[in-house]
């Protein structure tokens, strides 16, 4: 199977805004620009992610002080929400972790909020707030590289991840024995846009 290529990649939004402040105040590190999206984005009420990206306050403001040094914002969090799904949670983050690069502390927060993300319904891009699947792809070779680099014919993303989870408890969801002959291949590889 060759790996699809052609995706439709939507140019970024012009930085303005509360995305344009974050920006102004980057600390020059990695993950500046894709922390900036996505809270702008949640902010926006655009994606699916809670107000701090579903971390805990200490964390958030941690992640604000170490990405955008002197900005701060008002979040109302509300961490006594019960999670009916904690176990998934749990698998998800965990897959994230273990291929994480290991090269800087904001791979633990970006693995909790993709895990957030994941919970929700549409392409993991959008749940995420992100201007673009493009930005996506960044962020998981970015800071899960080993996992990102499994992911050869550019599968959806939220597919890709989920698959990894059957084939580590050795189910096989899928109903034919390649992706190249499978009716549903559009369901996994298609655009996502
Ligand atoms: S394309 Fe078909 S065989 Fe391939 S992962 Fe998707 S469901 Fe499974």
């Amino acid at each position: 199977m060759q790996p699809v290529v052609g995706i439709p990649q939507k140019l970024p939004a012009p930085p303005d805004g509360l995305y344009g402040k974050l920006m102004a105040h980057a600390a020059g590190l990695p993950g500046d620009e894709l922390f900036a999206q996505m809270i702008a984005g949640q902010v926006a009420g655009l994606g699916a992610l809670p107000p701090g990206l579903g971390l805990s306050n200490t964390e958030f403001s941690a992640l604000l002080a170490r990405h955008y040094p002197g900005i701060k914002l008002a979040v109302n969090f509300d961490e006594s929400i019960a999670d009916p799904r904690a176990l998934e949670r749990d698998d998800v983050l965990a897959l994230l972790l273990e291929s994480r690069a290991g090269k800087d502390t904001s791979e633990q927060w970006m693995a909790e909020i993709v895990t957030t993300a994941c919970m929700d319904r549409n392409h993991l891009w959008q749940d995420l707030g992100l201007h673009s699947r493009e930005y996506l792809s960044r962020l998981m070779t970015q800071n899960f590289p080993a996992l990102a680099a499994k992911n050869m014919y550019d599968m959806k993303w939220k597919k890709f991840l989920y698959k990894q989870l059957c084939e580590r408890e050795g189910i096989n969801a899928c109903r034919a024995p390649s992706c190249e002959y499978c009716a549903d291949y559009l369901k996994c590889f298609g655009p996502e846009d």
